[in-house]
C-alpha cells in the first residue's frame, strides 16, 4: 500500500506565507512529506527556488499555484498543477491580478484611515518583503506592527474580511476562464475548499457538475480546514459521482494562519498520480 504523505497546497513568502521557500522545502521534509505542491497566489516566482531546495532534499515538488477568480461576485480560489510556468496567455493574466493587487493596497489604507487606523504604504511594503503577490494579509501584518491589532486573525476579524468595513474589491478572473486558461497552459485545475464561507453560495452541486461538463473541471479540494465532517463527505461523494479528483492539503501559511500546519490533510496517493497523468 501506497502510504506516501502529500500535501498539494502551501504558501510560501513569495505570497503571503511566512517561509521562504527553501524553508518551507526543509519543513515538509521534517513533517514527513514525500510530496508537496507550492501554490503561492498568482505567481509562480518561488517555484525555481522551490526546485532547487526539494532536489537538494530529496521531497517531490509538484509546481502549483492557486489563482484569484470569481463566479458571480464570490472570490472562488482556483488551485493550478503542473502547468507551463512560461505559458503567454496564463502569465498575462497573472500579471494584471497582481497589478490588481498592488491597486487595491492604497484605498484600503484609506478605509483603514478613516477607520481610525494610520498606516502607511511603506509600512505595508515592509511587510511584503519581496513577495511578488501582496494581499491583505501583508496589510494585516503592519496592522499588528504598529500595535493596532494583536494578530492576522484579528485583522481580518474586525477590518479585512470580505465585505468588512475596511475590503476592497480587487480585479480576480471569471473561473471559466481561468480554468480554461490552466488547461491551455497544460496544467489541471482544481477548486480550492469550494465549500468555504466565501464560495459555497455560488458552487452548488449543479454548477460543479456543470463546469466539470463543459470546461473539464479536474478535481476539488475536499479535506480542508475550511470544511467540517460533514462538508467533506458531501464533497467526496460530489467528486466520486461527477468522477473527478479529490484532494487533501494544509492550505500552510506558515506562522500566518493558524491551524494549517503541513500535512494537517494529504492527498491520496491514487489521486495524486491522477493529477499527474
Ligand atoms: P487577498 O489575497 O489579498 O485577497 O487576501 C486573502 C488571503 O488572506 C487568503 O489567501 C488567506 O491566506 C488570508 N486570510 C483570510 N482570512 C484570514 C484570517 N482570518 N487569518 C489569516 N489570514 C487570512
Ligand atoms: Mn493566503
Ligand atoms: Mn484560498
Ligand atoms: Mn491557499
Amino acid at each position: 500500500m501506497d502510504r506516501r504523505r502529500i500535501d498539494l497546497h502551501t504558501h510560501s513568502s513569495v505570497s503571503d506565507g511566512t517561509d521562504s521557500p527553501s524553508e518551507l522545502m526543509d519543513k515538509a521534509v521534517d513533517a514527513g512529506l514525500a510530496v508537496i505542491a507550492l501554490t503561492d497566489h498568482d505567481t509562480f516566482d518561488g517555484l525555481a527556488e522551490a526546485a532547487a531546495a526539494a532536489e537538494r532534499s530529496g521531497i517531490t515538488l509538484l509546481p502549483g499555484m492557486e489563482m484569484s477568480t470569481h463566479l458571480h461576485g464570490a472570490s472562488v480560489h482556483l488551485l493550478a498543477y503542473g502547468m507551463d510556468t512560461e505559458d503567454p496567455a496564463l502569465n498575462a493574466e497573472l500579471q494584471r491580478i497582481r497589478v490588481g493587487r498592488e491597486d487595491r493596497v492604497g484605498p484600503v489604507l484609506e478605509r483603514l484611515s478613516g477607520l481610525g487606523m494610520q498606516i502607511s504604504r511603506e509600512q505595508v511594503e515592509a511587510q511584503a518583503g519581496d513577495a511578488s503577490s501582496i494581499g491583505r494579509p501583508h496589510i494585516a501584518d503592519a496592522l499588528v506592527e504598529a500595535g493596532l491589532v494583536a494578530d492576522r486573525a484579528e485583522a481580518f476579524d474586525r477590518w479585512l474580511h470580505d465585505g468588512g468595513p475596511a475590503h476592497v474589491e480587487r480585479y480576480t478572473t471569471e473561473l471559466s476562464a481561468a480554468i480554461d486558461l490552466v488547461h491551455a497552459a497544460g496544467g489541471k485545475a482544481v477548486i480550492a475548499h469550494p465549500w468555504s464561507r466565501s464560495s459555497r453560495e455560488v458552487l452548488p452541486p449543479k454548477v460543479l457538475a456543470a463546469l466539470v461538463a463543459d470546461h473539464r473541471l479536474d478535481g476539488l479540494e475536499v479535506d480542508h480546514h475550511d470544511h467540517d465532517l460533514q462538508t467533506r463527505r458531501e464533497l467526496r461523494a460530489l467528486t466520486e459521482e461527477l468522477q473527478i479528483i479529490a484532494t487533501g492539503s494544509s492550505d500552510y501559511h506558515g506562522a500566518g494562519k493558524l491551524d494549517h500546519e503541513l500535512g494537517c490533510f494529504t492527498t491520496d496517493p491514487a489521486m495524486y498520480e491522477r493529477l499527474l497523468s
